[in-house]
């Protein structure tokens, strides 16, 4: 889902979805899941619980864990079906009524909704809805899905048959973009995948209780086991009958996005059949044979550039050193001293151990380079600390394009690499040499012999080559209309 944020002109989304059915603890596995798919989004998270009378709903703002693990909340969150929704941490105002789950009493009875990823004519589809009356009570794009539903005429499919579920894929018919969606009912919960399954979603089972998850992790940590993928374009129908699945859309090749691959998902995940530390092993593996280098020490910017590092260091046969310590206990907010030193930011979360790089020439690796923030101070401490020479090493091609399916990028004027050539870059970050791994090079560590098939790419590829899997009707409009001059007070 995305949301407005008036004061920065970018779309704002990351989320991760969980639900389960029929099972007597419903909402503390779904608590359960969703803090293990914390890394999706930081943000807010939300629960929706139906008790076979009642739907129940508890959105917050802030981690899982500080939210969801005491009783008196999970008390609150009765009944055998549950699912939930975290998102993602950003500057924008952090509004409760944005949190998701979204819950509308529609025709046919109550309806609660969860979305990963990013419906690309939101805007348009949702100023057509308000010309017809309809009054948004959010500025998330996920809304625009329940007043689809809300206005569906198709009540009944005989092929479906089942009036809710009817209603629901004839609003997602005229909705472009990226989606992996949970919702549930009082009879069902459902997962659903958009025609190019760019988002991931797997089915799960815990004993006999079907799970829907962004990720296969969230299914290790409650036990489950899993079944298999959602597939692109499938609707997954779980109700006490058991399970049932149409493809309703239009057939689209499965293109899932590869950022997942390289910083997103966990890497203890599996997405698409492939485990995600794997892949960023064999990434860091194809950036050694791309661009050897003969320093003398490879250390990962962590977490997000470990296993790739690892990979690098195994091929290159140079000792892999944490020569940065990264705190995991940063919290959202913390007070700056006022004789702030110009690396507090970054000191807070990574500091280096001198031990590892003082003398030393250190091959640096990280995942990614959006804006450049995390390189340039990373390297300026790396020779604060010591370190001979800094060679940077990017375990992805350069990010060149904003992406526009559920990945928090910038527009293209702060996408260094959008406007600098890799040398500039490299003066701009202050390291001695900069290089990318080249696009055929991740899909060769992607098991894809021969690199890209640009006739077929296996994945949505777009922040490095642009090319696009669906139309951006909105980005082509030429001014977004605000949806919302709200102003909502912050409830924490
Ligand atoms: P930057 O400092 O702006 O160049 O961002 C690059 C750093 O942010 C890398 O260390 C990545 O691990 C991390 N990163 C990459 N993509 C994202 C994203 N979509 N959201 C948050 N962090 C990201």
């Amino acid at each position: 889902m995305f949301l407005w944020n008036s004061s920065d002109d970018k779309l704002q989304e990351e989320c991760g979805v969980f639900g389960i059915w029929g099972h007597p603890e419903a909402s503390t596995i779904t608590a359960l899941g969703l803090h293990a798919l914390q890394h999706r989004g930081q943000e807010a998270a939300g629960i929706v619980s139906y008790d076979g009378k009642h739907f129940h709903s508890e959105r917050r703002l802030g981690l899982v864990g500080d939210n969801f693990t005491k009783k008196p909340v999970i008390n609150k969150l009765p009944g055998t079906s549950a699912m939930g929704h975290v998102r993602y941490s950003t500057t924008g105002e952090p509004a409760l009524r944005n949190v998701q789950p979204l819950f509308a009493d529609l025709a046919g009875g109550g309806f609660a909704v969860a979305h990963n990823g990013n419906i690309t004519n939101a805007l348009t589809l949702r100023g057509e809805l308000v010309k017809n009356g309809a009054i948004f009570q959010s500025t998330s794009d996920t809304e625009t899905i329940l007043q689809l539903i809300a206005r569906s005429k198709l009540a009944y499919d005989s092929v479906i048959e089942d009036e809710q579920v009817s209603r629901f894929i004839d609003a997602l018919g005229s909705v472009e973009g990226a989606y992996a969606l949970v919702a549930l009912t009082g009879d069902k919960l459902i997962g659903v995948r958009d025609p190019f399954g760019i988002r991931p979603l797997v089915i799960g089972k815990l004993g006999d209780f079907f799970i829907l998850s962004s990720e296969t992790c969230a299914l290790d940590i409650i036990g489950a086991q899993f079944v298999r993928e959602v597939s692109n374009g499938e609707v997954v129908v779980i109700s006490d009958q058991g399970i049932r699945s149409f493809m309703p859309f239009p057939v689209a090749p499965y293109r899932p996005c590869i950022f997942e691959y390289i910083y997103f998902a966990r890497p203890d995940s599996v997405v698409g059949g492939l485990s995600v530390y794997e892949c960023r092993k064999k990434i860091g593996q194809q950036l050694a044979k791309e661009s050897p280098s003969f320093g003398e020490v490879v250390v990962p910017v962590p977490d997000s550039g470990v296993p790739a590092a690892l990979g690098f260091a195994e091929e290159s046969k140079i000792p892999f050193q944490l020569g940065i310590i990264r705190n995991h206990y940063v919290g959202r907010t913390f007070i700056e001293p006022q004789q702030s030193s110009r690396d507090f930011g970054v000191k807070l979360k990574h500091n280096i151990n001198k031990k590892a790089v003082d003398g030393k020439s250190v091959v640096l690796i990280d995942d990614s380079i959006v804006r450049g923030t995390t390189s340039v101070k990373i390297v300026e401490l790396m020779r604060e600390a010591g370190a001979s020479e800094v060679h940077m090493k990017i375990a992805s091609p350069p990010i060149k394009f904003p992406d526009f399916y559920g990945i928090d990028t910038p527009n293209p004027s702060q996408l260094l690499a959008s406007f600098k050539s890799i040398d500039e870059m490299r003066k701009f970050i202050g390291a001695d040499s900069l290089s990318f791994l080249s696009v055929d090079g991740l899909y060769k560590a992607m098991g894809h012999k021969n690199g890209r098939d640009n006739n077929n790419p296996a994945f949505t590829d777009h922040c490095f080559t642009g090319d696009y899997p669906t139309t951006l009707q909105d980005n082509a409009r030429e001014c977004f209309d605000e949806p919302s001059q709200l102003v909502v007070k912050k409830e924490m």
